[in-house]
Protein backbone atom coordinates (compact mmCIF):
# COMPACT_ATOMS: atom_id res chain seq x y z
CA UNK A 1 0.00 0.00 0.00
CA UNK A 2 1.20 3.55 -0.88
CA UNK A 3 0.19 5.85 1.11
CA UNK A 4 -0.27 10.15 -0.20
CA UNK A 5 -1.08 12.81 1.55
CA UNK A 6 -2.32 15.72 -0.48
CA UNK A 7 -2.30 18.83 1.53
CA UNK A 8 -5.78 21.04 0.69
CA UNK A 9 -8.62 20.48 -0.85
CA UNK A 10 -9.30 23.05 -3.86
CA UNK A 11 -9.09 22.51 -7.27
CA UNK A 12 -5.40 21.51 -7.64
CA UNK A 13 -5.62 19.12 -4.67
CA UNK A 14 -8.45 17.27 -6.46
CA UNK A 15 -7.70 17.04 -9.72
CA UNK A 16 -4.13 15.55 -8.34
CA UNK A 17 -6.37 12.74 -6.11
CA UNK A 18 -8.37 12.35 -8.99
CA UNK A 19 -5.67 10.66 -11.08
CA UNK A 20 -4.31 9.11 -7.79
CA UNK A 21 -7.44 7.24 -6.94
CA UNK A 22 -7.33 5.25 -9.94
CA UNK A 23 -3.69 3.65 -9.24
CA UNK A 24 -3.92 0.25 -7.07
CA UNK A 25 -2.98 0.22 -3.33
CA UNK A 26 -3.56 3.67 -2.95
CA UNK A 27 -4.85 5.72 -0.53
CA UNK A 28 -5.26 9.48 -0.44
CA UNK A 29 -6.12 12.09 3.04
CA UNK A 30 -7.03 15.22 1.98
CA UNK A 31 -6.40 17.41 4.27
CA UNK A 32 -7.86 20.76 4.82
CA UNK A 33 -7.67 23.29 7.59
CA UNK A 34 -11.32 24.49 7.11
CA UNK A 35 -14.41 22.09 7.66
CA UNK A 36 -15.53 22.64 4.33
CA UNK A 37 -13.84 21.64 1.01
CA UNK A 38 -13.14 22.65 -2.67
CA UNK A 39 -10.96 26.09 -1.52
CA UNK A 40 -10.92 28.89 -4.66
CA UNK A 41 -14.42 27.16 -5.63
CA UNK A 42 -16.08 27.86 -2.49
CA UNK A 43 -14.08 31.18 -1.72
CA UNK A 44 -12.43 32.17 -3.92
CA UNK A 45 -14.78 31.82 -7.69
CA UNK A 46 -17.46 34.82 -7.58
CA UNK A 47 -20.68 33.89 -6.64
CA UNK A 48 -22.18 35.11 -9.86
CA UNK A 49 -20.52 32.63 -11.62
CA UNK A 50 -22.37 29.09 -10.48
CA UNK A 51 -21.07 27.33 -13.68
CA UNK A 52 -17.81 27.66 -12.86
CA UNK A 53 -18.53 26.19 -9.25
CA UNK A 54 -20.40 23.14 -11.04
CA UNK A 55 -17.08 21.65 -11.10
CA UNK A 56 -17.40 20.87 -7.42
CA UNK A 57 -19.67 17.93 -8.12
CA UNK A 58 -16.95 16.51 -10.60
CA UNK A 59 -14.56 16.88 -7.40
CA UNK A 60 -17.32 14.89 -4.99
CA UNK A 61 -17.01 12.00 -7.59
CA UNK A 62 -12.99 12.13 -6.26
CA UNK A 63 -13.97 12.30 -2.52
CA UNK A 64 -16.68 9.09 -2.62
CA UNK A 65 -13.97 7.11 -3.81
CA UNK A 66 -12.79 4.17 -1.56
CA UNK A 67 -9.45 5.46 -1.61
CA UNK A 68 -9.86 8.85 -1.06
CA UNK A 69 -10.57 10.45 2.44
CA UNK A 70 -11.27 14.33 3.43
CA UNK A 71 -10.07 15.37 6.73
CA UNK A 72 -11.22 18.37 7.25
CA UNK A 73 -10.35 21.01 9.74
CA UNK A 74 -6.72 19.59 10.85
CA UNK A 75 -4.28 22.83 10.01
CA UNK A 76 -0.77 21.24 9.13
CA UNK A 77 1.44 23.22 10.85
CA UNK A 78 -0.48 23.23 14.26
CA UNK A 79 -2.49 20.08 14.04
CA UNK A 80 0.39 18.07 12.46
CA UNK A 81 3.87 19.60 10.64
CA UNK A 82 4.80 18.94 6.92
CA UNK A 83 8.18 16.58 8.83
CA UNK A 84 5.10 14.37 10.32
CA UNK A 85 3.37 14.04 7.60
CA UNK A 86 6.21 13.44 5.20
CA UNK A 87 7.81 10.90 8.23
CA UNK A 88 3.52 8.94 7.93
CA UNK A 89 3.24 9.32 3.82
CA UNK A 90 5.19 8.02 0.74
CA UNK A 91 4.47 11.62 -0.89
CA UNK A 92 3.44 15.04 0.20
CA UNK A 93 1.55 17.13 -2.21
CA UNK A 94 1.24 20.75 -1.19
CA UNK A 95 -1.86 22.06 -3.14
CA UNK A 96 -2.46 24.84 -0.50
CA UNK A 97 -2.66 27.16 -3.57
CA UNK A 98 -1.89 31.13 -2.80
CA UNK A 99 -4.37 32.90 -0.71
CA UNK A 100 -2.27 35.44 0.19
CA UNK A 101 -2.49 39.29 -1.61
CA UNK A 102 1.00 40.36 -3.42
CA UNK A 103 1.67 43.68 -0.76
CA UNK A 104 1.14 47.35 -2.71
CA UNK A 105 4.41 48.48 -1.71
CA UNK A 106 2.92 52.79 -1.76
CA UNK A 107 2.47 55.15 0.58
CA UNK A 108 -0.45 55.16 2.15
CA UNK A 109 -1.47 51.29 1.39
CA UNK A 110 -1.82 50.80 5.29
CA UNK A 111 -4.77 53.13 5.86
CA UNK A 112 -8.22 51.78 6.71
CA UNK A 113 -9.89 51.19 3.82
CA UNK A 114 -7.38 49.82 1.61
CA UNK A 115 -7.60 46.14 1.24
CA UNK A 116 -6.51 43.28 -1.05
CA UNK A 117 -8.78 40.98 -3.18
CA UNK A 118 -7.99 37.96 -0.99
CA UNK A 119 -9.66 39.97 1.55
CA UNK A 120 -12.35 40.77 -0.23
CA UNK A 121 -12.88 38.64 -2.46
CA UNK A 122 -12.79 36.05 0.98
CA UNK A 123 -15.49 38.52 2.70
CA UNK A 124 -18.61 37.93 -0.52
CA UNK A 125 -17.50 34.28 -0.54
CA UNK A 126 -18.30 33.96 3.36
CA UNK A 127 -14.39 32.76 4.11
CA UNK A 128 -14.45 32.50 7.59
CA UNK A 129 -10.85 34.64 8.11
CA UNK A 130 -12.88 37.44 6.16
CA UNK A 131 -16.15 37.25 7.26
CA UNK A 132 -16.08 40.56 9.89
CA UNK A 133 -14.19 42.37 7.06
CA UNK A 134 -16.64 45.01 7.05
CA UNK A 135 -15.76 47.09 3.86
CA UNK A 136 -16.75 50.83 3.91
CA UNK A 137 -18.79 50.93 1.19
CA UNK A 138 -20.27 54.65 2.48
CA UNK A 139 -18.06 56.86 -0.09
CA UNK A 140 -19.10 56.88 -3.92
CA UNK A 141 -15.44 55.94 -5.29
CA UNK A 142 -14.13 52.92 -5.02
CA UNK A 143 -10.47 52.40 -6.34
CA UNK A 144 -9.53 49.00 -7.96
CA UNK A 145 -6.20 48.51 -8.76
CA UNK A 146 -4.65 45.49 -10.89
CA UNK A 147 -6.14 45.08 -14.84
CA UNK A 148 -7.03 41.03 -14.11
CA UNK A 149 -9.78 38.77 -14.19
CA UNK A 150 -9.92 39.21 -10.17
CA UNK A 151 -10.68 43.27 -10.32
CA UNK A 152 -13.49 42.56 -12.76
CA UNK A 153 -14.70 40.12 -10.40
CA UNK A 154 -14.32 42.85 -7.98
CA UNK A 155 -15.49 45.16 -9.98
CA UNK A 156 -18.45 43.44 -11.00
CA UNK A 157 -19.71 42.51 -7.59
CA UNK A 158 -19.80 45.95 -6.50
CA UNK A 159 -21.51 47.20 -9.36
CA UNK A 160 -24.48 44.95 -9.28
CA UNK A 161 -28.29 45.01 -8.07
CA UNK A 162 -29.70 42.75 -5.28
CA UNK A 163 -31.19 41.49 -7.86
CA UNK A 164 -28.71 40.79 -10.29
CA UNK A 165 -27.75 38.23 -7.27
CA UNK A 166 -30.49 35.76 -7.47
CA UNK A 167 -29.03 32.38 -8.02
CA UNK A 168 -26.07 33.28 -6.64
CA UNK A 169 -23.93 31.86 -3.46
CA UNK A 170 -22.93 35.41 -2.08
CA UNK A 171 -23.55 35.45 1.68
CA UNK A 172 -26.06 37.26 3.56
CA UNK A 173 -23.59 39.70 4.95
CA UNK A 174 -22.10 40.81 1.85
CA UNK A 175 -25.33 41.08 -0.42
CA UNK A 176 -27.04 43.36 2.32
CA UNK A 177 -23.96 45.19 2.42
CA UNK A 178 -24.11 45.59 -1.01
CA UNK A 179 -27.38 46.67 -1.23
CA UNK A 180 -27.18 49.37 1.02
CA UNK A 181 -23.98 50.32 -0.90
CA UNK A 182 -23.18 54.50 -1.58
CA UNK A 183 -20.85 53.23 -4.62
CA UNK A 184 -21.30 54.73 -7.50
CA UNK A 185 -17.82 55.63 -8.89
CA UNK A 186 -15.96 52.22 -9.68
CA UNK A 187 -12.44 52.95 -11.00
CA UNK A 188 -9.94 50.30 -12.40
CA UNK A 189 -6.35 51.17 -12.03
CA UNK A 190 -4.41 49.42 -15.24
CA UNK A 191 -0.65 50.75 -15.23
CA UNK A 192 -0.38 49.46 -18.35
CA UNK A 193 -2.80 49.82 -21.79
CA UNK A 194 -5.74 48.32 -23.13
CA UNK A 195 -3.46 45.32 -24.80
CA UNK A 196 -1.56 44.20 -22.00
CA UNK A 197 -4.39 43.84 -19.64
CA UNK A 198 -4.76 40.24 -17.96
CA UNK A 199 -8.57 40.36 -18.38
CA UNK A 200 -10.47 37.03 -20.55
CA UNK A 201 -13.19 38.03 -23.06
CA UNK A 202 -16.04 36.10 -21.32
CA UNK A 203 -15.16 38.22 -18.01
CA UNK A 204 -15.42 41.39 -19.46
CA UNK A 205 -18.22 41.23 -22.04
CA UNK A 206 -20.56 40.59 -18.75
CA UNK A 207 -19.54 44.47 -17.56
CA UNK A 208 -21.74 45.42 -20.51
CA UNK A 209 -24.67 43.74 -19.14
CA UNK A 210 -25.25 45.02 -15.62
CA UNK A 211 -28.43 46.48 -14.99
CA UNK A 212 -27.24 49.76 -13.38
CA UNK A 213 -23.58 49.61 -14.10
CA UNK A 214 -21.87 50.78 -17.33
CA UNK A 215 -18.21 50.75 -18.25
CA UNK A 216 -15.89 53.56 -19.86
CA UNK A 217 -12.67 53.49 -21.71
CA UNK A 218 -11.15 56.41 -23.25
CA UNK A 219 -10.92 56.09 -26.84
CA UNK A 220 -7.75 58.07 -26.80
CA UNK A 221 -5.86 55.14 -24.70
CA UNK A 222 -6.68 52.26 -27.54
CA UNK A 223 -4.25 51.81 -29.62
CA UNK A 224 -4.81 51.84 -33.46
CA UNK A 225 -7.36 49.43 -34.13
CA UNK A 226 -5.20 47.50 -37.22
CA UNK A 227 -2.70 46.94 -33.99
CA UNK A 228 -4.90 44.34 -32.95
CA UNK A 229 -4.34 41.85 -35.38
CA UNK A 230 -1.19 41.09 -33.59
CA UNK A 231 -2.97 39.91 -30.37
CA UNK A 232 -3.61 35.71 -29.87
CA UNK A 233 -7.81 35.89 -30.54
CA UNK A 234 -8.57 35.62 -26.97
CA UNK A 235 -6.63 38.52 -26.21
CA UNK A 236 -8.00 39.99 -29.56
CA UNK A 237 -11.58 39.88 -28.36
CA UNK A 238 -11.10 41.16 -24.93
CA UNK A 239 -9.64 44.42 -26.87
CA UNK A 240 -12.91 44.14 -29.02
CA UNK A 241 -15.27 44.25 -25.78
CA UNK A 242 -12.84 47.60 -24.63
CA UNK A 243 -13.62 49.54 -27.99
CA UNK A 244 -17.33 48.56 -27.66
CA UNK A 245 -17.18 50.47 -24.23
CA UNK A 246 -15.41 52.90 -25.62
CA UNK A 247 -17.57 53.45 -28.69
CA UNK A 248 -21.08 53.06 -27.41
CA UNK A 249 -21.18 54.70 -23.60
CA UNK A 250 -24.31 54.30 -21.88
CA UNK A 251 -25.63 56.52 -18.94
CA UNK A 252 -26.44 54.36 -16.18
CA UNK A 253 -26.52 55.43 -12.34
CA UNK A 254 -23.11 52.96 -11.44
CA UNK A 255 -19.56 53.84 -14.01
CA UNK A 256 -17.21 51.79 -14.17
CA UNK A 257 -14.26 53.76 -15.75
CA UNK A 258 -10.75 51.80 -17.19
CA UNK A 259 -8.47 54.02 -16.22
CA UNK A 260 -5.24 52.82 -18.49
CA UNK A 261 -1.45 53.94 -18.48
CA UNK A 262 -2.69 54.73 -14.69
CA UNK A 263 -0.14 53.37 -12.06
CA UNK A 264 -1.15 54.17 -8.03
CA UNK A 265 1.55 56.03 -6.40
CA UNK A 266 0.18 56.98 -2.95
CA UNK A 267 -3.33 56.47 -0.87
CA UNK A 268 -4.14 59.23 0.87
CA UNK A 269 -6.59 60.31 2.99
CA UNK A 270 -6.87 61.66 6.76
CA UNK A 271 -7.10 58.48 9.17
CA UNK A 272 -8.37 56.61 6.31
CA UNK A 273 -8.61 56.15 2.54
CA UNK A 274 -10.09 59.15 0.88
CA UNK A 275 -7.80 59.24 -2.36
CA UNK A 276 -5.58 57.57 -4.57
CA UNK A 277 -2.71 59.44 -6.13
CA UNK A 278 -1.95 57.91 -9.89
CA UNK A 279 0.75 58.73 -12.09
CA UNK A 280 0.02 58.58 -15.86
CA UNK A 281 2.52 55.94 -17.46
CA UNK A 282 3.94 55.36 -20.79
CA UNK A 283 5.40 51.69 -21.98
CA UNK A 284 8.73 51.17 -23.16
CA UNK A 285 10.10 48.71 -26.00
CA UNK A 286 9.62 45.75 -23.59
CA UNK A 287 6.25 47.02 -22.82
CA UNK A 288 6.96 48.01 -19.35
CA UNK A 289 5.21 50.92 -17.61
CA UNK A 290 7.11 53.87 -17.53
CA UNK A 291 5.89 56.88 -15.15
CA UNK A 292 5.82 60.38 -16.98
CA UNK A 293 5.72 62.43 -13.95
CA UNK A 294 2.08 63.07 -14.85
CA UNK A 295 -0.50 62.61 -11.86
CA UNK A 296 -4.25 62.91 -10.91
CA UNK A 297 -6.24 62.08 -8.10
CA UNK A 298 -9.34 59.38 -7.70
CA UNK A 299 -11.66 59.76 -4.75
CA UNK A 300 -11.72 56.47 -3.06
CA UNK A 301 -13.51 55.36 0.29
CA UNK A 302 -12.36 52.00 -0.75
CA UNK A 303 -9.05 50.57 -2.19
CA UNK A 304 -8.92 47.15 -3.33
CA UNK A 305 -5.75 45.89 -4.96
CA UNK A 306 -6.06 43.29 -6.93
CA UNK A 307 -2.15 42.75 -8.27
CA UNK A 308 -1.69 38.90 -7.40
CA UNK A 309 -1.78 36.63 -4.87
CA UNK A 310 0.91 34.33 -3.00
CA UNK A 311 1.75 31.04 -1.53
CA UNK A 312 2.03 31.22 2.38
CA UNK A 313 5.77 29.97 3.19
CA UNK A 314 5.56 26.83 5.40
CA UNK A 315 8.59 26.65 7.74
CA UNK A 316 11.22 24.60 6.46
CA UNK A 317 9.96 24.22 2.81
CA UNK A 318 12.19 26.00 0.20
CA UNK A 319 10.25 29.08 -0.46
CA UNK A 320 11.17 31.43 -3.69
CA UNK A 321 10.44 34.61 -2.35
CA UNK A 322 10.26 36.60 -5.74
CA UNK A 323 7.68 34.53 -7.08
CA UNK A 324 5.38 33.86 -3.91
CA UNK A 325 5.28 29.91 -4.21
CA UNK A 326 7.52 27.10 -3.41
CA UNK A 327 10.69 26.61 -4.64
CA UNK A 328 10.33 23.24 -6.93
CA UNK A 329 11.75 21.17 -9.63
CA UNK A 330 8.80 20.55 -11.75
CA UNK A 331 6.51 20.24 -8.85
CA UNK A 332 9.43 17.90 -6.44
CA UNK A 333 10.38 19.98 -3.37
CA UNK A 334 12.30 17.51 -1.17
CA UNK A 335 12.05 13.68 -1.39
CA UNK A 336 8.53 12.98 -0.58
CA UNK A 337 7.31 16.78 -0.73
CA UNK A 338 5.59 18.21 -3.76
CA UNK A 339 3.37 21.07 -5.14
CA UNK A 340 0.52 21.77 -7.81
CA UNK A 341 -1.59 24.09 -8.89
CA UNK A 342 -0.76 28.08 -8.27
CA UNK A 343 1.31 26.42 -4.73
CA UNK A 344 4.03 25.10 -7.77
CA UNK A 345 3.24 27.66 -10.84
CA UNK A 346 2.70 30.88 -8.91
CA UNK A 347 -1.34 32.64 -8.78
CA UNK A 348 -1.95 32.30 -12.93
CA UNK A 349 -4.31 30.32 -14.97
CA UNK A 350 -8.04 29.10 -14.96
CA UNK A 351 -9.78 26.31 -12.68
CA UNK A 352 -8.84 24.10 -16.00
CA UNK A 353 -4.82 24.52 -15.85
CA UNK A 354 -4.82 22.74 -12.60
CA UNK A 355 -6.46 19.44 -14.41
CA UNK A 356 -3.00 18.71 -16.32
CA UNK A 357 -0.94 20.06 -13.72
CA UNK A 358 -2.64 17.22 -11.01
CA UNK A 359 -2.62 14.80 -13.59
CA UNK A 360 1.59 15.56 -14.41
CA UNK A 361 2.22 15.76 -10.51
CA UNK A 362 -0.02 12.59 -9.79
CA UNK A 363 2.04 10.48 -12.41
CA UNK A 364 5.29 11.90 -10.74
CA UNK A 365 4.19 10.90 -7.23
CA UNK A 366 3.46 7.13 -8.49
CA UNK A 367 6.77 6.69 -10.22
CA UNK A 368 8.38 8.38 -7.31
CA UNK A 369 6.75 6.28 -4.62
CA UNK A 370 6.80 2.68 -6.72
CA UNK A 371 5.11 -0.14 -4.21
CA UNK A 372 5.26 2.54 -1.52
CA UNK A 373 7.76 2.36 1.68
CA UNK A 374 5.93 0.55 4.51
CA UNK A 375 5.29 3.91 5.70
CA UNK A 376 2.09 4.49 8.75
CA UNK A 377 -0.10 6.36 6.83
CA UNK A 378 -3.75 6.54 7.66
CA UNK A 379 -3.79 4.98 11.15
CA UNK A 380 -0.56 6.86 11.57
CA UNK A 381 -1.70 10.05 11.15
CA UNK A 382 -5.78 8.88 12.85
CA UNK A 383 -3.06 7.98 15.96
CA UNK A 384 -1.13 11.21 16.08
CA UNK A 385 -4.09 13.52 15.73
CA UNK A 386 -6.16 11.41 18.65
CA UNK A 387 -2.96 11.90 20.71
CA UNK A 388 -3.45 16.00 20.08
CA UNK A 389 -7.19 16.19 20.82
CA UNK A 390 -7.75 16.50 17.32
CA UNK A 391 -11.15 15.34 15.59
CA UNK A 392 -11.04 16.00 11.84
CA UNK A 393 -14.14 16.58 10.35
CA UNK A 394 -15.05 13.65 7.51
CA UNK A 395 -16.56 13.94 3.77
CA UNK A 396 -19.84 12.77 5.46
CA UNK A 397 -19.71 15.55 8.07
CA UNK A 398 -19.63 18.17 5.41
CA UNK A 399 -22.14 16.58 3.20
CA UNK A 400 -24.02 17.31 6.57
CA UNK A 401 -22.99 21.19 6.48
CA UNK A 402 -23.72 21.10 3.21
CA UNK A 403 -27.28 20.22 3.10
CA UNK A 404 -27.52 22.44 6.29
CA UNK A 405 -26.59 25.37 3.45
CA UNK A 406 -28.93 24.11 0.74
CA UNK A 407 -31.03 23.91 3.62
CA UNK A 408 -30.74 27.67 4.88
CA UNK A 409 -31.26 28.91 0.57
CA UNK A 410 -33.33 31.70 0.16
CA UNK A 411 -35.43 30.63 -2.92
CA UNK A 412 -33.58 30.51 -6.17
CA UNK A 413 -30.01 30.45 -4.42
CA UNK A 414 -28.08 27.16 -4.45
CA UNK A 415 -27.07 27.80 -0.53
CA UNK A 416 -26.56 30.28 2.14
CA UNK A 417 -23.20 29.26 3.34
CA UNK A 418 -21.99 29.17 6.50
CA UNK A 419 -19.77 32.01 7.63
CA UNK A 420 -17.25 30.47 10.65
CA UNK A 421 -15.92 27.59 11.50
CA UNK A 422 -18.09 27.67 14.80
CA UNK A 423 -21.28 27.70 12.66
CA UNK A 424 -19.85 24.96 10.32
CA UNK A 425 -18.83 22.58 13.17
CA UNK A 426 -22.45 23.54 15.45
CA UNK A 427 -24.24 21.76 12.17
CA UNK A 428 -22.84 18.83 12.62
CA UNK A 429 -23.37 18.96 16.50
CA UNK A 430 -19.87 19.89 17.51
P1 LIG B 1 -3.34 38.61 -12.79
O1 LIG B 1 -4.13 38.04 -13.88
O2 LIG B 1 -1.92 38.23 -12.65
O3 LIG B 1 -3.46 40.22 -12.87
C1 LIG B 1 -2.77 41.04 -11.97
C2 LIG B 1 -2.85 42.46 -12.45
O4 LIG B 1 -2.25 43.29 -11.45
C3 LIG B 1 -2.09 42.75 -13.74
O5 LIG B 1 -2.87 43.60 -14.54
C4 LIG B 1 -0.82 43.45 -13.27
O6 LIG B 1 -0.32 44.38 -14.19
C5 LIG B 1 -1.36 44.19 -12.08
N1 LIG B 1 -0.31 44.56 -11.12
C6 LIG B 1 0.61 43.75 -10.56
N2 LIG B 1 1.37 44.44 -9.70
C7 LIG B 1 0.94 45.72 -9.75
C8 LIG B 1 1.32 46.91 -9.09
N3 LIG B 1 2.31 46.91 -8.21
N4 LIG B 1 0.64 48.05 -9.37
C9 LIG B 1 -0.36 48.06 -10.26
N5 LIG B 1 -0.77 46.96 -10.92
C10 LIG B 1 -0.13 45.79 -10.65
O7 LIG B 1 -3.97 38.26 -11.36
P2 LIG B 1 -5.47 38.09 -10.84
O8 LIG B 1 -6.39 39.03 -11.44
O9 LIG B 1 -5.29 38.05 -9.36
O10 LIG B 1 -5.87 36.64 -11.32
C11 LIG B 1 -5.13 35.48 -10.90
C12 LIG B 1 -5.47 34.32 -11.84
O11 LIG B 1 -6.81 33.88 -11.58
C13 LIG B 1 -5.40 34.71 -13.29
O12 LIG B 1 -4.86 33.67 -14.04
C14 LIG B 1 -6.85 34.93 -13.64
O13 LIG B 1 -7.16 34.78 -15.01
C15 LIG B 1 -7.52 33.87 -12.79
N6 LIG B 1 -8.94 34.23 -12.57
C16 LIG B 1 -9.83 33.76 -13.47
C17 LIG B 1 -11.16 34.10 -13.33
C18 LIG B 1 -12.15 33.59 -14.35
O14 LIG B 1 -11.76 32.82 -15.22
N7 LIG B 1 -13.41 33.98 -14.28
C19 LIG B 1 -11.59 34.92 -12.29
C20 LIG B 1 -10.63 35.39 -11.39
C21 LIG B 1 -9.29 35.03 -11.53
P3 LIG B 1 0.96 44.07 -15.13
O15 LIG B 1 0.45 43.19 -16.22
O16 LIG B 1 1.40 45.39 -15.56
O17 LIG B 1 1.95 43.34 -14.23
Amino acid sequence: MRHVAIVGSGPAGYYTAETLQKADDIAIDMIDRLPVPYGLIRTGVAPDHQSIKAVSRRYEGVALTDNVRFVGHVAVGTDVTIDELVGLYDAVVLATGAPNDRPLDIAGADLPGVIGSAAFVGWYNGHPDFAALDPPLGAAGVAVIGNGNVALDVARILAKTPQEFAGSDIVAHARDQLAASAVRHIHILGRRGPHQIAMTPKELGELGHLDRASPRVDPADLPPEGDDALLEPGMRKSVTHLRSFAANPVAKPVTIDFDFFAMPVAIEGEGKVQRVVVERTTLDDELRSVPTGETYAVDAGLVISCIGYQTPPIPGVPYEHGRGRFANDEGRILPGLYCVGWARRGPSGTIGTNKPDGIRIAEMVLEDVGRGAGKAGRPGLDALLASRGVTPVTFADWRRIEAAEVAAALDGNPREKFTSVEAMLAAIGR
